[in-house]
Formats: C-alpha cells, structure tokens, sequence
C-alpha cells in the first residue's frame, strides 16, 4: 500500500506573500485534497535576520482569505509538530551530530575574510571559487586540523559552520521530478553547503530536510526556484540514510511579456497587485496593494492561479476550488514558465461576480455601502444587483454610483447639447403625466406606457429613451431605464423628470 499524501507548505516569514507562493500553497491542498491527504503549514523560521513582524500572520490570513486552509500547523494542531522550525532547534543539532559522526558533515573555521579572499582572487582570474570536494584541504576546518587544533579552537569560543562534506569520488545525484523527470547531477560540481551557521542555527537545507523527514512528507511541492537544491537535499536524504520523498518544482511565473520573473515592480509598473492581501512593510512603512482590498473575489483569484501553470488539457477554465481539486493532476503541470496575465484576473472577477444567484452578494453590497445602504432592503439590494452586475468588473463599483442615491443636480453640458433637442421637454413633460396615471409601476407597466407612449406620438425610441435617461442619471448609458424607474418608484421618478426638465431647457 502506498504511503498517505503528505505535502507542506513551507513559506519564510520574510515579507507578504507573493501570488506564486500563493500558488504554490494552492497547488499543495489540490494534490493533497485530490488524494485524501494532508496539508500542512511548516513556518521556515530560522533566518532570524530577516525576519519581518506580521509576515507569519499575513500568510495565515491569506490562505484563510483563499479558503485553502491547513490540516497541520502551528494553530491547527497535529502530531508532527512543532510546525515552526525556530522550535526545533534541538533536533536539527541532534540529527546534525549524526552527520559529522558518520563523516557526512565538518566544522568549518575559516573567518568570513579568508573566504572573501579566496573569491576575489578567483573572480580576478575570471574563475569562480566554491568550498568544495576540491578546495575544502586548502582551507581551516575538522579534515584538515589535528583533533587538539579543533577542540582548543572550540574552546576558545572561535567561530564555526557546519558544512555538508561532498563525496571525494563524484558520483551521480537523481532527482526525480513528478514534473520534470529525472534530473541528474554530478556530486563534483556541488558545493559544501553550511548546514549550521555560526550563531548555531541551521540553514534552509538541513532545517528544511529533517523536518520533510519527521513530519513524513511524501511530496515536496514548491517552486522551480529550490530545483537548484534539489541535489543536495537528495544527499542530505542518503546521508541521513533517509528515503526522499517525490519532488515536484512547480514553473516560475514569468512577467507580463513573457521576459523574466514576475517582480513587484512589474505589478506597481502595470497597475496590478501581486499580493493577496494588502501589505505594509512595518520599517519603511510603504505599502503594496493586494487582491482582496482591490475587491478580488478570492475565487477568481484562486481561479486565475490554478490556470497560472496547470491546465486540464481542454479548453475548461472557470473551476470551483472544489471542481479543481476533483481535477487537478501533478502531471499536467507545465514545465515551461507561466505568462502573467493580469487581465485574465479580471476577467475571472467578473465571471465569478456574474455566474449564480445575484442575491448572494446582498450583504457584501450592504458592507460596501455602508451608511449609504443602510435604510434599503434586501429587494431594492436584489433589484440593484440584477440592473448592475452585468455592468461592473468589481463589487465596489455600485456603491460608488451616485444616482442610485440621489438624481442629477447638474447636466453634462455636451451631452445635453447633443441629445436634448428644443421639443425634449415638451415630449418629456407629457410622458411624466402617462406615467403618473400607472397605478403599477413596475419595469413591464413602464416600458408598456413608453411604447404606447411613442406610438401615440408617432415618435421613435431614441428620441425620448435617452432624455429620459439623462433626468433621471444624469449619464448617456447604464441599466434599463424601466428598471430602473421600477428601483426608483413612482414618485422619484416623477420628481426627477420634473427636476431634468426644468434644469435642461436648451
Ligand atoms: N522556506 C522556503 C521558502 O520560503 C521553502 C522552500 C521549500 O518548499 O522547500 O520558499
């Protein structure tokens, strides 16, 4: 039987979120979801230098705000924890003494200006220096110093990092990528990665391999940027005398025109957010827009990040998170980089604002409207929504119309001087008192009295539909205006025609 789907997401606390991590925590619930197993949230604590206050809180908000919630975490619980690498410290020295035991591991003595030199000195000879197989005999560490030269050193306090000790002999490293294939490396081209630094803690490589380990993940999913440290993290796992688990890199997102890594700038550049969420950094205190404050549906959102490197093969596009995890394959996701296309989000937005029953949206129309809504009730909520929602690309656009509130108080000169002819008024004035005799005044009685109307007169639609628009909005486009009469009653109607044709007398 096979082993129980275990994935993680595993973000440093370093600043917001980027959509591709977003992406990638994504992609990690499809797959476990898709097969029974579990997601998880592992915090990479450990580079205390750049940690950023608020950032563990902004990524659990935004994966709340997503809907894509962990099993295993910190918050959550779980029999695999601590979930947060800073409260692990001891394990990592435990499993790191294994390795130097059993000759995988050295302590490094060299002073940062020893290495500075020896890479100057090759950059000067257009070389590059590495601490390798190679090079670590010429350099002041446990394999080339006596056993009494480590210990007096050690207990003089002096300084020192762990490395990982490449084999002497090259061999070849298989990694082997759900979506790549197999990927080999020769062992002579990697370095001695530090595994512990000098202040004692562990880097990404050993923190994150040990926890991949105990926390009996089956499948590593992130992105195309680790593919790298795949390698050694492969070593680590036969050093360890572990079994690695499946490795799938997930594609890089490559900016609007396809040239290069989607980068902050490009979203400042474009006009588009590249967080979830909005984001203040708490030192500069400058601020980035996110999806959510823009008025993103998370679905769309979610939705334009599921196509952002994954397809079904047809030409599918709108999916439920739940329909995506029904849907999503590891196999089907792309190699090469994937285009952003902010417009698509858009787009997403406005399928997502449009598809299902309109009166869903009630209460978060209500919430945007704030004071403004407050006295209107579900129907006149519905009934804005059924004129509006094919119109609009975000939520927020309605309340921000000015004539649902209050008719014109003024009249765009251009516009009246282009629709509104001397005999308007007149024609206007009779059709206020048709419409006053309706003793039903809803969007089918009106239009029924406006076509009577304009065939009594022997006039055509245009020449009074529009007029009629403008007393009423003050604009030359929108919603039916029947239905919007039937929004505004009888007597505003009225009032506002009467007002429009006093105002305007061309
Ligand atoms: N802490 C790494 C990051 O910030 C995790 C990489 C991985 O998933 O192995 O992306």
């Amino acid at each position: 039987m096979n082993s129980p789907v275990r994935v993680r997401f595993a973000p440093s606390p370093t600043g917001p979120l980027h959509l591709g991590g977003v992406r990638t925590a994504l992609y990690n619930y499809l797959f476990a979801k898709k097969n029974n197993g579990t997601f998880i949230l592992r915090i990479e604590d450990t580079d205390q230098t750049r940690f950023v206050p608020g950032a563990e809180e902004y990524i659990r908000e935004s994966l709340k705000w997503c809907g894509i919630a962990p099993d295993e975490g910190d918050v959550e619980g779980g029999s695999f924890g601590p979930y947060k690498q800073s409260q692990r410290s001891e394990l990592y020295a435990k499993e790191v003494a294994k390795l130097i035991e059993a000759g995988w591991a050295y302590k490094a003595f060299d002073a940062p200006e020893a290495l500075a030199e020896k890479r100057q000195a090759a950059e000067q000879n257009g070389t590059v220096w590495q601490y390798d197989a190679k090079t670590r005999l010429e350099m002041q560490n446990s394999l080339t110093l006596s056993q009494e030269k480590v210990d007096d050193l050690e207990s003089k306090g002096h300084a020192f990092t762990i490395r990982f000790k490449m084999p002497e002999e090259s061999t070849t490293v298989c990694v082997q990528d759900e979506i790549r294939g197999e990927i080999n490396v020769l062992s002579e081209v990697l370095d001695d990665k530090v595994l512990v630094k000098a202040d004692g803690l562990p880097t990404y490589h050993l923190a994150n391999v040990i926890d991949d380990h105990y926390m009996q993940i089956s499948h590593v999913i992130r992105g195309e940027e680790w593919l790298p440290s795949a390698p050694l993290h492969v070593m680590l796992y036969e050093a360890f005398g572990w079994s690695p688990p499946k490795f799938a890199h997930l594609p890089l997102i490559l900016k609007p025109t396809g040239n290069g890594k989607l980068s902050k700038r490009d979203g400042d550049k474009g006009g588009f957010p590249i967080f979830p969420l909005d984001w203040t950094d708490p030192t500069s205190e400058s601020s980035s827009p996110g999806y959510r404050e823009q008025g993103y549906l998370p679905e769309a959102f979610l939705n334009m990040l599921l196509l952002l490197g994954w397809s079904s093969g047809d030409d599918r596009e709108l999916y439920s998170l739940e329909e995506a995890v029904q849907a999503f394959d590891l196999n089907r996701v792309i190699k090469s980089g994937a285009r952003f296309n902010p417009d698509k989000t858009l787009w997403f937005n406005e399928q997502y604002l449009r598809s299902g029953d309109p009166s869903r949206w009630i209460q978060s129309l209500r919430d945007l409207g704030e004071e403004k809504m407050a006295g209107w009730t579900d129907s006149q909520c519905a009934h804005v929504l059924n004129m509006f929602l094919e119109r609009v690309q975000f939520l927020h656009e309605i309340p921000a119309i000015d004539y649902l509130f209050q008719g014109p108080t003024s009249f765009d000169e251009q516009l009246i001087k282009k629709k509104w002819k001397a005999e308007t008024g007149g024609y206007l004035t009779e059709l206020a008192a048709v419409l006053e005799q309706l003793d039903v005044f809803n969007s089918a009685s009106i239009e029924a009295a406006f076509r009577g109307f304009l065939e009594a007169k022997q006039l055509g639609f245009g020449a009074v539909l529009l007029p009629f628009r403008i007393a009423l909005t003050g604009t030359g486009g929108g919603p039916s205006m029947f239905d919007f009469a039937e929004f505004l009653g009888q007597e505003e109607t009225l009032s506002r025609l009467r007002f429009g044709i006093e105002a305007i007398k061309q």
